[in-house]
């Protein structure tokens, strides 16, 4: 018998009257509150004692998966393992007692660390300047589409109010576009993955504002053609966004401002190493090339190596303050920590390991582009499509042998996607395992395909209707039944 009270809500382990704490009489208990501002009835709060909360919390809490406890291959996430330096820098009091409203001649460190890392970054990507106020990739898509305007609008090029953007790309790309007010225009991808540049000429005229490109693409493969297309793009007068989501395979290797890249943004929750678990929080600073300087919001900071200040920027403003701070303090400290040489390992450790488990598990699972891949790469579902078993079922089973899923169902370009992508933290010995697994999963889906279909087996949880739970979510506690 378990003796965890797993799966139970906590109003399901109240008993009325019990407590886990004794208050002193309030001061206020005899004063009479208007009758307004008073609830008609009491507030339904459960009554526990205190191990009872205790072990409730704490049994939820390890159920949590994270990279600190097992393979996490969760591909077009960069789930890299956030060493334990960076939260230590990140928590020292000095940085933690910090307000954005404090006067600058105050916290001259926190500036200067700001301004340190802006330029490591354009450093590491070719660019001129960054700001470090947008707040997640998406953030920071917006604040580029939204620089990219005021450029036009600066040459009179009121009439560019188009965007292109490949079919393969992340859908926060055709979304940030919309939100600014721009209209998205889709580019092909060839046979083999990569967008395909007779597609992209035929649609660049003046009313085109940019081409958003992510290099490596969302399929993990390198764009060939970017000297091409930049020269394309910026012949027509448009200019070109990097979607630095995927750097970490580039890292330290080649830089998007060498490419021909003009505006970019980086996510420093993925590629710098600092945790985006369950939605947040995120950092998405945007760099400019040369020339472009003026355009950056608010949140640049400049500094003559003895006094650092914000430069502001009224035309366009992101964010109420200047940036997720804590984020840039972790994303500096794992630079620092790293180093100019171990910094260009990242980018082919990473590369390694995806080819190894591509090359690994390519005769079981479906490769629908079979070539060389960067940091991730994506599977069609199983080699054998008889058995029934789709890629929901074994991203499931792969919770039964514990490791978290990889993305599925993304991107859209193939009917089971299954995405990988291993970083370049991992050994040989957990890749090893994990090929394993996978190969061990394919055979269940041949001799027993009811034992996938119907995983997960082991968990607290077990298959839940995701359609259900997204469309009609329940999310307080029903008294009734
Ligand atoms: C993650 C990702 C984004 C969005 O970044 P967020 O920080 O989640 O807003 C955009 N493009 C690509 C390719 C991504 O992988």
């Amino acid at each position: 018998m378990n003796n965890r009270l797993y799966g139970n809500l906590i109003f399901e382990l109240s008993h009325p009257g019990r407590r886990g704490y004794t208050l002193p009489k309030s001061e206020f208990a005899d004063y009479d509150l208007p009758a307004g501002m008073c609830r008609a009835e009491d507030a339904r709060l459960p009554e526990c004692d205190e191990m009872t909360v205790v072990r409730h919390y704490t049994n939820h809490s390890a159920n949590n998966f994270g990279v600190n406890n097992g393979f996490y291959p969760l591909g077009s996430c960069t789930m890299k393992y956030n060493p334990a330096i960076n939260e230590d820098m990140a928590a020292l009091p000095s940085f933690q007692s910090l307000h954005p409203s404090q006067p600058e001649e105050s916290c001259q460190g926190a500036l200067e660390l700001m301004y340190r890392l802006q330029h490591s970054l354009a450093e590491l990507t070719g660019l001129s300047d960054f700001t470090l106020n947008p707040y997640a990739g998406a953030h920071g898509e917006l604040t580029g589409l939204m620089i990219i305007r005021s450029y036009h609008e600066r040459n009179g090029q009121t009439q560019r109010t188009k965007v292109i953007v490949p079919d393969s790309a992340h859908g926060t790309n055709p979304a940030s576009a919309a939100v600014c007010g721009l209209d998205v225009v889709e580019v092909k991808s060839t046979a083999d993955g990569i967008v395909d540049v007779d597609d992209l000429r035929g649609l660049l005229d003046d009313t085109i504002a940019a081409v958003m490109m992510t290099n490596p693409n969302t399929l993990g493969l390198f764009e060939r053609q970017i000297p091409e297309i930049a020269r394309l793009v910026h012949d027509s007068g448009a200019l070109l966004y990097y979607d630095g989501a995927n750097l970490n395979p580039l890292l330290g290797k080649c830089r998007p401002g060498d490419m021909g890249f003009d505006v970019m943004h980086i996510n420093l929750h993925k590629t710098f190493s600092t945790p985006h678990g369950g939605g947040g929080p995120g950092s998405g600073p945007v760099g400019v090339r040369e020339g472009m300087e003026t355009l950056l919001p608010t949140c640049v900071v400049k500094g003559d190596g003895d006094t650092y200040h914000v430069r502001r920027n009224e035309a366009i403003s992101v964010g109420a303050s200047l940036g997720n701070f804590a984020v840039m303090v972790r994303a500096y400290t794992y630079i620092l920590s790293l180093g100019r040489d171990q910094l260009k390992m990242v980018g082919p450790l990473a590369t390694l390991n995806a080819n190894y488990i591509k090359e690994s598990l390519k005769d079981v699972y479906e490769l629908p582009i079979d070539t060389l891949c960067k940091h991730e790469f994506v599977f069609d579902g199983l080699k054998d499509k008889s058995t029934g078993v789709t890629t929901m079922d074994v991203a499931k089973r792969l919770l039964d042998y514990g490791y978290h899923a990889p993305t599925i169902y993304f991107p859209l370009l193939f009917h089971e996607s299954l995405m990988i992508e291993p970083t370049e933290n991992e050994s040989l010995d957990t890749l090893d395992s994990f090929i394993a697994v996978m190969r061990r999963i394919a055979e269940e889906a041949k001799t027993d395909p009811e034992l996938v279909k119907g995983a997960p087996h082991n968990t607290p949880i077990g298959r839940v209707d995701d359609v259900l739970a997204a469309k009609q979510p329940v999310l307080a506690y029903n008294f009734e039944v």
